[in-house]
């Protein structure tokens, strides 16, 4: 054997993996246990460590379920890998749904989940779904975008643009998507917004990982909500371990109401524009939120100017490239940090890849028609690419 080629075999046969894979079982035992990111140039910046939980992994990146090996040592670490196709906060619920319906004996082999969703919840539905034999029906308001529709029928499932009216309109997503599963046999709306099984993934996983990622040591958690589970069920778990030793925080986009509900104290619904976020914004307390409103110890409202400008912050100066309710909850976190004051570790989450927006947040033409193409700093256009 010549010694250039026995040279690239040793280089290669040494270079031995940190980690010793196990087996996932199946997809959806490759959901959850996402990175915590510090935020290095934003944490700097404001004297406190912002620490994002990096939902667009799932299902995929480090995981325990099976006990693998970390070389020299025996800490049940096993698998990384990214499958970008779930790739939300929302797996971690849909995964809880369908577990929820098949444990009530709602759900037998070969059925039909039936889901109103903005998009994610879908997408994660869709693909818990396929691995595990399901059949997947979606109604979702037709404000969303091309792009998770797409991909929701790449999925397999069935899909329903419908009009986006209020909750209180019988052709609601929402009540549409209950009607179409009361027709089928051996099918079930899995009703994310006040299904509490939504809010258990986070207290059961998001909560734990944060509390575990950070030595028991974060002070502040706060996100936005759409059906509240996050929120929830994260506050939950952290209230629980660390009582007001870490603050809670909800973060509003336009257009919803909890912001007024947990500021006024008469407790009032105010509802005032919209915003370029999907996915987030609420205009009643859920059945997964109302159990632990009183968790929350502060409110903000975000504008979108804040929330687009960060998204290219985002992808400027750390790399990273999610859509704009992370982009939201980064801007809160930030403002968290400095309400609570330097030198605290604030936690949040990047709740999904700017993948499913991408031809709105970085077309000159979507920006313009929101009024925001000059809330972008002149260094950052160069990412106005579309
Ligand atoms: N961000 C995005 C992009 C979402 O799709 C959702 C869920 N609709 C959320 C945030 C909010 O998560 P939750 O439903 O747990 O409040």
């Amino acid at each position: 054997m010549n010694t250039l080629r026995l040279a690239a075999r040793r280089a290669y046969s040494t270079a031995k993996p940190a980690v010793i894979p196990r087996i996932t079982p199946g997809l959806v035992g490759a959901i959850g246990n996402t990175p915590l990111i510090r935020l290095n140039r934003i944490s700097d910046e404001v004297g406190s460590d912002i620490l994002c939980k990096a939902e667009w992994m799932n299902p995929g990146k480090w995981n325990d379920v099976d006990g693998g090996v970390r070389e020299n040592d025996d800490s049940p670490v096993t698998f990384y890998i990214w499958f970008l196709i779930g790739g939300s906060v929302k797996d971690r619920a849909a995964l809880y749904l369908v577990q929820d319906a098949e444990e009530r004996g709602l759900l037998k082999p070969g059925g039909t989940v039936v889901e109103g969703t903005a998009g994610n919840t879908g997408v994660g539905l869709a693909h818990v779904c396929r691995a595990k034999g399901y059949k997947c029906v979606i109604y979702m308001p037709d404000t969303q975008s091309q792009e998770k529709i797409d991909l929701l029928r790449l999925l397999g499932a069935e899909v329903y643009p419908v009009p986006a009216v209020a909750y209180d309109n019988p052709e609601n997503f929402n009540h549409q998507a209950s009607r179409h599963a009361a027709k089928l046999n051996n099918a079930v709306h899995t009703q994310q917004f006040d299904n509490i099984a939504n809010r258990r993934a986070h207290i059961e996983t998001t909560g734990p990982e944060i509390y575990a990622q950070t030595n028991g040591e974060v002070d502040g958690f706060v996100c936005a909500t759409g059906t509240g589970g996050t929120l929830a069920g994260t506050a939950r778990y952290l209230k629980d371990m660390k009582g007001d030793k870490v603050k809670i925080f909800l973060a509003d986009p336009p257009g919803s109401v909890l912001y007024s509900y947990i500021t006024s104290g008469q407790k009032l619904f105010e509802r005032s524009g919209s915003s370029i976020t999907e996915g987030i914004g609420q205009g009643r307390l859920t059945d997964n939120l109302a159990p632990d409103v009183d968790l929350i110890d502060g409110a903000l409202a975000i504008p979108d100017e804040e929330s687009i400008k960060m998204v290219y912050r985002l992808l400027d100066e750390e790399g990273i490239y999610v859509g704009a309710s992370s982009a939201l909850n980064v801007v809160a976190a930030v403002e968290m940090a400095k309400q609570l004051g330097k030198g605290k570790k604030i936690a949040t989450i990047l709740c999904d890849g700017a993948y499913r927006y991408q031809s709105r947040l970085f077309s000159r033409k979507w920006l313009e028609s929101k009024n925001l193409a000059s809330a972008i700093p002149d260094h950052l256009q160069k990412y106005v690419v579309l």
